[in-house]
């Protein structure tokens, strides 16, 4: 019998120590040339190559490696370039990184997250009619790199559905196809002329609710592929599965060599698939390992997939795969000696996925005993898992069993609450605050970083963010702000800063993972029940009071946020796992409230960012998130002021359940859009309570006249009214400097002024 073959579908690209991130900064910086990042480039993939082949990869990618994103590395080879930047792709290497990062005349391409990933792409922007100009090197130097090597690799290429999908700038980017299937077959006329035999075409997009005419487009353009080469076609879906209506029947009816299947997101999706495949000759690659979290693999139900398929369509027939690339996960969990061995043992990173692909192959052709003894380490990780006392914590799962719906309520509604608000501190109209951060400068990231390193011991350290802390509060009583922060000095990270106090977390000290470009990540790993044992904030908080009469804000990271942010366990639901953390950020507000705090700020940055891909399964989760943040503020006095933050404007159809949030206080991103963002919401859709739109954009260093936030709050009084308007930038100031935030803050303080002044003549 022959063997099943192992693949993988991408690898990480920034190095096992972010070898890429000080190549492409220093390029940037102009410090070193072309040649040299070219080389570490080359390093890397030959590196990451060896490590795959060495672990007993058979099918190794080509092509997924990038200096930056592999949509923009897709928008580059087809010639899909804006207009903006002049002939741009005659700039080499240059070109490439003005679209990601900008130049001087032209800002860079939108940046979004890819799918329900925390890896942003690069929007690609089309136009009608626009030419393309193919140019394959992308592909063709690392082929013959590898082939240097002596290794056979696959060259993965986002598929031109995805690809259009993923663009902006055409009202029907579709129509599109026929222009860019020209393009693609040349492209794989030359994968095949520089050795290629086979070609990963992914196409994430397909089973993302389809409609009928596009699956059409889609089967059209495939078939048109199909027969103009002789390069076997293997068609790559992942994060959803295909089985939704009769999108699974259409695409394997189509004529390919292979076709991934997520198997850990979409099991479901495996019976159906071998029916339709058993009288064809297409080969299935399964993904039954995860790509996208970090535990390890339950081989026994690994094998019961792979078992399936291989007597539907025999080992010949079967590739054993991970979910999807392996992009989204850190290097090598071994490496990990910071984290408890006991969960250190529950990991699986890159290295160990790729080692247990080569345990399933050879479990596929194995039987009996000699399973068992290849099943043995990870059965014995699992059981330990199920057991450990980290994962069942009896006083956190009572807590959270014992909840009712009175749980999620306020005491009383929001008129009731905003004249007790009114009662306890006097605010002006248009009460002005900030969103919580004030500057990182470099001095307090060495205080951490010697903190870390054992050259500032916990009391300097304190000491030292204190006065940082008092640095902020001098400033902002300065400016006149009405609602003052900390300034979150003391934090590296609005998530990790939990993660890090909270019980039920643990911090890898190599896990990085891309974010974008030269940033990267390192995701807390979240694997047991969550409580806080002790408070997280309170003591700086108190301090910061102490110094100034105004308000203070406590400042939360909201539970959807650390929940999305985090690589979370997969052996409970995430709803119960957002609970817990609700309940336990419930202890810190209270504290808070205890403390004498006013106003309490739990910011939701990645509530929307949660939403389930599949239109059918964002209902649910919207509900039962939208309660846990209920849940955390719920218990508070009515004359205790919550507010929450989002970094973002377009709520579409979601605002009536950021309208069940019934924070009384509301600020989000608006000046980009020019206030817009309110419009979004007339009528019943209208958010209730008090609002701040932000009146500047805080991305960018450039300073805003007082004249130009004037404006926009003038456009916000007419949206929303004056009664229940809040003046703020749009997010936190902790990427600027001093200089600029506290420029922009005066200017939106004079513009505030200004418009107080206005009423008080109006209503004279
Ligand atoms: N309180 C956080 C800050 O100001 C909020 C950041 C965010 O929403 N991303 O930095
Ligand atoms: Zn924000």
């Amino acid at each position: 019998m022959r063997m099943a073959r192992t693949a993988v579908l991408g690898l990480p690209r920034v190095g096992p120590d972010r070898e890429l991130k000080p190549a492409l900064e220093s390029y940037w910086a102009g410090k070193t040339g072309s040649d040299e990042l070219a080389q570490t480039a080359r390093a890397l993939r030959a590196a990451t190559w060896r490590r795959a082949s060495a672990a007993g990869i058979d099918v190794l990618p080509v092509g997924d490696f990038s200096l930056y994103d592999h949509v923009l590395d897709t928008a580059w080879a087809l010639g899909a370039l804006p207009e903006r930047f002049g002939d741009v792709g005659a700039k080499g290497l240059d070109g490439y990184f003005a679209l990601a990062r900008g130049t001087a005349g032209a800002p860079p391409l939108e940046m979004t997250k890819w799918f329900d990933t925390n890896y942003h792409y690069l929007v690609p922007e089309l136009r009608p009619g626009q030419e393309l100009r193919l140019r394959a090197d992308h592909w063709t130097g690392p082929l013959r790199e590898s082939a240097e090597l002596g290794l056979a690799a696959r060259p993965v290429v986002l598929g031109p559905l995805s690809f259009l999908l993923l663009s902006k700038g055409l009202e029907r980017p579709l129509d599109a196809l026929d222009a860019f299937v020209p393009v693609y077959r040349q492209l794989l006329r030359e994968l095949a002329a520089a050795g290629a035999t086979e070609v990963q075409i992914d196409e994430p997009c397909l089973a993302l609710d389809r409609r009928p005419d596009e699956l059409d487009a889609f089967a059209g353009a495939w078939t048109e592929l199909a027969g103009a080469t002789d390069l076997g076609l293997c068609l790559a879906t992942y994060f959803v599965g295909l089985d939704d209506g009769t999108t699974l029947e259409r695409v394997l009816s189509l004529p390919m060599h292979e076709v991934h299947l997520d198997l850990v997101r979409a099991p479901g999706q495996l019976a159906p698939a071998l029916e339709l495949l058993r009288d064809r000759d297409t080969r299935l690659s399964l993904g039954v390992v995860d790509g996208r979290n970090v535990w390890i693999t339950d081989h026994d139900r690994a094998i019961e997939q792979i078992d399936a398929a291989s007597s539907a369509l025999g080992d010949e027939r079967i590739t054993i795969a991970p979910s999807c690339s392996l992009l989204h996960l850190p290097y090598e969990a071994a490496r990990e000696t910071g984290i408890a061995a006991e969960v250190r043992g529950w990991l699986a990173f890159t290295a160990e996925r790729l080692a247990e692909l080569t345990v399933l192959r050879e479990a596929a052709g194995a039987r009996g005993e000699r399973r068992d003894e290849l099943f043995a380490p990870a059965r014995a990780a699992i059981a330990a898992r199920r057991a450990s006392t980290h994962t069942n914590d009896a006083a956190v799962r009572d807590r959270a069993a014992a909840l009712t719906a009175g749980d999620y309520e306020r005491a009383r509604a929001y008129p009731a609450r905003h004249e007790a608000q009114r009662a306890r501190v006097e605010l002006p109209e248009l009460p002005t605050t900030t969103i919580g951060s004030y500057p990182q400068t470099d001095d307090i990231r060495a205080a951490r970083r010697a903190l870390r390193g054992g050259e500032l011991d916990q009391g300097a350290y304190d000491r030292f963010m204190e006065s940082r802390i008092a640095e902020a509060i001098s400033v902002q009583e300065r400016l006149g702000l009405d609602v003052l922060v900390h300034g979150e000095a003391e934090r590296n990270d609005m998530v990790e800063y939990f993660g890090e106090q909270l019980a039920g977390f643990a911090f890898s000290a190599h896990g990085w993972v891309q974010s974008y470009g030269s940033r990267c990540v390192k995701p807390p790993i979240l694997f047991g029940d969550v409580s806080r044992p002790a408070p997280m904030t309170v003591g700086w908080w108190r301090h910061a009071q102490s110094l100034t009469e105004r308000p203070v804000k406590g400042m939360l990271t909201g539970p959807v946020t650390i929940l999305q942010w985090s690589f979370v366990r997969d052996d409970r639901p995430r709803r119960e796992t957002c609970t817990q953390i609700a309940l336990a950020l419930q202890d810190e507000v209270l504290d808070l409230e205890r403390a004498g705090a006013f106003a309490i700020q739990v910011d939701e940055a990645a509530l929307r960012e949660g939403l389930p891909l599949r239109e059918s399964e964002r209902e649910e989760y919207v509900r039962w998130a939208v309660d846990c943040f209920r849940l955390t503020v719920a218990p508070v006095r009515d004359d205790t002021q919550i507010h929450t933050h989002m970094c973002y404007s377009e709520f579409g159809d979601m605002m009536e359940h950021i309208v069940r949030l019934d924070a009384d206080v509301l600020s989000i991103e608006a000046s980009r859009s020019g206030m817009e963002v309110l419009d979004a919401f007339p009528g019943k859709l209208e958010y209730p309570n008090e609002i701040g739109p932000g009146v500047y954009d805080i991305h960018s260093p450039r300073v805003p006249s007082a004249d130009e936030i004037e404006r926009l709050l003038e456009l916000a009084e007419a949206r929303v009214g004056r009664e229940r308007l809040w003046v703020n930038p749009d997010c936190g100031l902790k990427t600027r400097g001093w200089t600029e935030a506290v420029a922009a803050l005066e200017n939106m303080m004079e513009a505030t002024r200004r418009r107080r002044a206005e009423h008080s003549a109006d209503s004279r």
